[in-house]
């Protein structure tokens, strides 16, 4: 059986977002107080003490803090708590710096979100070589800890599933193994709602007909499984819960898949009719890519700006964004302080006389949409309450901050060319 055959680790952050707004505080100011010490938790607004609370240290886990809770519940636990901000670019910058510290070990290697990643490591290790797996285990939770300083826990067994169980277990820094022969004995004791892909809701109805634990749930029917869940569902909770997961870890194209759009212009463009007919198409262009990045759930970190000159040759322009987007102003934006220097600038091709007849907007390194966590496996349930209310709490901070840096990229493009060239959104 295929089950068998692989040798699969997951590797998950320790209290992720915590771990890592420690660490920039502690390089920022080496003298102050590691937060991983100290009950302390990220999210909500620091100042008014308002949304929830998206991440938490150890010790404030101790006092009953929990991810997804409201900041004014988690205070009333735990009064001394220290709140901090998210901080989705220091956070971006300690993801890539661990996949690439992973990517060392396995190009079958299989980003799930920010901070965790599947690693299919059957070419390097004998599914036979257990002793193997722990000791290579180790090596990677050391490589993390002494290059970046932050813990992971590893769990190794033969499918996804069984290994993001667990790593689950006791945290922090730990490796665990869940082999299909230890199911009985490690998951099948835990609570239902332990199952990866077992929402709230689903939970609920098994309870109902007396299923409480994740083993009575294999020991269960499963003819009545489906008549509780529906077919789907009763199908996967009756594989899941013995450990059966066909998913295999898929490592994402590594070249930068791109969403571009481009238009040949009604007439060539030079410095005179710029503002009348090139602004308008780039505007348009900016607002296509945004509509196919939204619908294809992608958000790019990339935006190239591309024009043809009426004697048919091509230039381009990119820059990276310190963060992700799928939003047209931004993208908009973007486009037009490259379209700036390409063109308008000192040396630029109007400088040079040339006219354009064609214009493009890109972007690229692309990634799935951040903190979709949920789509770790097909057949993943998608309505746990407590992921959505975290995802929609980082969704505002993280809108907010690209807000704020496209306000100040419209005051510089206005200051180039006279103000009111574009328009702040609220
Ligand atoms: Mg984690």
């Amino acid at each position: 059986m295929e089950q068998e055959e692989r040798v699969i680790f997951h590797v998950d952050v320790n209290s992720a977002f915590l771990s890592w707004s420690a660490l920039k505080r502690l390089e920022e100011d080496p003298g102050s107080v590691d937060l991983r010490m100290i009950p302390s938790a990220v999210g909500g607004d620091v100042k008014t003490r308002h949304g929830v609370i998206t991440a938490k240290s150890i010790p404030a886990k101790k006092y009953g803090v929990q991810t997804g809770e409201p900041v004014v519940k988690a205070l009333k636990k735990c009064p001394q708590l220290v709140l901090v901000p998210s901080d989705f670019e220091t956070y971006r910058k300690y993801s890539r710096a661990m996949m690439e510290i992973l990517a060392r070990y396995t190009p079958l290697l299989q980003q799930m979100s920010i901070d965790e990643a599947f690693l299919d490591l059957t070419e390097r290790i004998s599914p036979r070589d257990r002793e193997g797996a722990l000791e290579l285990a180790r090596q990677i939770r050391d490589t993390v800890r002494q290059e970046l300083g932050f813990t992971v826990n590893v769990g190794i067994s033969s499918n996804k599933l069984l290994a993001k169980m667990a790593s689950d277990f006791q945290k922090p820094d730990r490796t665990h193994t869940l082999y299909p022969e230890e199911v009985p004995a490690k998951m099948w004791p835990l609570p239902i709602n332990d199952l990866y892909g077992c929402g709230k809701q689903t939970a609920q109805k098994l309870q109902l007909v007396g299923i409480n634990t994740i083993g009575d749930a294999a020991a269960a029917d499963l003819e009545l499984l489906q008549t509780v869940l529906g077919e789907r569902t009763g199908l996967h909770i009756h594989n899941s819960s013995k450990g059966i997961s066909r998913s295999k870890v898929t490592p994402e194209r590594e070249q930068a898949k791109s969403v571009s759009n481009e238009r040949t212009l009604s007439k060539d463009v030079d410095r005179d009719n710029y503002q009348s007919e090139g602004l308008p198409v780039i505007r348009r262009l900016s607002e296509k890519v945004a509509e196919r990045l939204q619908k294809a759930g992608l958000v790019g970190q990339t935006v190239t700006f591309q024009v043809k000159s009426a004697d048919f040759d091509r230039y381009s322009r990119q820059t990276t964004l310190s963060g992700m987007t799928d939003r047209a102003e931004e993208i908009e934006a973007t486009a037009l302080y490259l379209a700036d220097h390409l063109l308008n600038g000192p040396e630029g091709l109007f400088d040079k006389g040339l006219s354009i007849r064609l214009i493009g907007v890109g972007v690229s390194r692309l990634t799935g949409r951040q903190m979709q966590q949920m789509d770790l496996f097909a057949w993943a349930e998608q309505n746990e309450q407590e992921e959505e209310e975290r995802k929609a709490a980082e969704k505002r901070l993280a809108a907010r901050a690209r807000q704020e840096k496209l306000n100040a990229m419209m005051d510089q493009i206005n200051g180039r060319f006279g103000s009111g060239t574009v328009k702040k959104g609220k």
